[in-house]
């Protein structure tokens, strides 16, 4: 046999591309380099035996809110980098806004990546950002390596990240379409948006009702058509949008979606008066809508699940929901929340595997990750699937211990994760491969 491997990890319970199974997973240098039934007589300087225990690849998490530099104070790339890896995250995406500047440049993403450097737990990659006028960057920003560009069709929440129009849009993902980028956009379509009448939840929920989202996916989606240009929606709420999806991609237009743990595990009836950490945009809707969620993950509609892990200083989730900022942090928690309630609706681990890790890697261009396979990056994470516990904020990582799943009993614990092959500690800052 082979010897000399860095590193043998055997499950009873190993998630691969087709299916769960007994297996062995064989590292070196950092990655995978053979997968082999569970007692092959492998040798290796360390040799870890689950057991029964998973055997899942490292998550990839292509929605993260990381805001340094500029907004440190709300999350920074030590502690959200820290959080992900307790979470068995070993990929990131970093959002383009909240961050000062925001990525928007070149020049931009030269600081954001300076700041990110030596800081990372876990390997952190780049979203870079469509905002009006900065057509003239977005060549310059894909060739410096970012995954594809973030816009928004309505107020972002800060300033310095304006919306696009429907011409700014058009204009974005021509530009994109020309080097084959990929355009990820927050569809809520401002004309569908009001003030919230009051501070309470049902007031802010009727303030962005789901023909906001729909109306925006139907511009994205045309204009992706029109246009070319692949196109993804983000932490997509409203289930009654699939089937506008569904029907674009049926006419040929290259669009995606993704929705987020509180989408799929939360509702409208739960959130308690005053319980801002609930509070994001689009809204958490109500039981029936997020049974539709579900039926769009079964059925291929919805092909990733990623945190939106969007924190602030918690001064300002002070106040009704008509003020308090908007945005759920609780990055390290996804695949517990995920796995318990997909369990429970039958669904097995490679189901989670493949909304959580190699989906987000391949809407990405993360090519190497996402998978437990030879060639790929030795991300893994064991995971005990039937371990339960109560959620504790004072464990997080994350730099603001605020989250709406305080208190939950949760199935499912990561108990060691290894980023290519090491424990997590030193992430890389990842490029798009050209
Ligand atoms: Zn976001």
């Amino acid at each position: 046999m082979t010897q000399g491997y860095d590193l043998v990890v055997r499950s009873r319970r190993a998630v691969l591309p087709d299916g769960e199974r007994p297996a062995a997973v064989a590292v070196r240098e950092g990655r995978i380099a053979a997968v082999a039934v569970y007692d092959a007589p492998l040798t290796a300087r360390e040799d870890v035996d689950l057991g029964d225990r998973a055997l899942l690849p490292g998550l990839v998490d292509s929605h993260v809110h990381v805001n340094e530099p500029g907004r440190t104070e709300w999350e920074g790339f030590a502690t959200a980098t820290r959080a992900a890896a307790a979470g068995g995250v070993t990929t990131i995406v970093d959002m383009p806004l909240n961050a000062l500047p925001p990525t928007v440049t070149a020049g931009a993403l030269a600081v954001k990546r300076a700041a990110a450097e030596g800081r990372g737990a876990v390997d952190v990659g780049f979203w870079g950002g469509a905002v009006p006028g900065n057509r003239p960057e977005l060549r310059a920003l894909h060739d410096a390596g970012v995954y594809g560009f973030k816009c928004f069709l309505s107020p972002s929440g800060v300033e310095e990240f304006p919306a696009l129009d429907e011409a700014g849009l058009r204009e974005a993902m021509t530009e994109i379409a020309g080097f084959g980028g990929l355009l990820i956009a927050h569809a809520e379509d401002p004309g569908h948006l009001s003030e919230p009448g009051g501070p309470g939840y049902a007031e802010f929920l009727a303030s962005r009702p789901p023909e906001a989202e729909g109306a925006a996916i139907a511009r994205v989606a045309r204009l992706a058509a029109e246009t070319g240009c692949r196109a993804h929606i983000v932490h997509l709420s409203d289930a009654g949008s699939l089937p506008l999806l569904a029907e674009w991609r049926a006419r040929g237009a290259r669009i995606s979606a993704e929705t987020c743990p509180h989408y799929l595990t939360l509702t409208a009836e739960q959130v308690p008066e005053g319980g801002t950490e609930y509070k994001c945009c689009p809204p958490i809707r109500d039981a029936r809508n997020r049974e539709g969620l579900w039926r769009g993950l079964t059925d291929g509609l919805i092909g990733c699940v990623v945190s939106d892990h969007s924190p602030c200083v918690p001064e300002l989730k002070k106040g009704g929901f008509d003020t308090a900022w908007g945005g759920i942090s609780s990055l390290q928690l996804g695949l517990p929340v995920i796995w318990t309630a997909a369990r429970a609706r039958g669904h097995g681990l490679p189901d989670v595997a493949r909304w959580m890790a190699s989906g987000p890697a391949e809407l990405t261009g993360l090519t190497g990750k996402g998978r437990i396979a030879e060639g790929y990056d030795a991300d893994l994470v064991a995971f005990a699937p039937d371990r339960r516990f109560v959620v504790d904020p004072g464990a997080l990582r994350q730099r603001h211990p605020v989250t709406p799943y305080a208190g939950t009993t949760l199935t499912g614990a990561v108990e060691r994760v290894w980023l290519r092959g090491e424990a997590p500690g030193h992430g890389r800052l990842l490029r798009r491969r050209p």
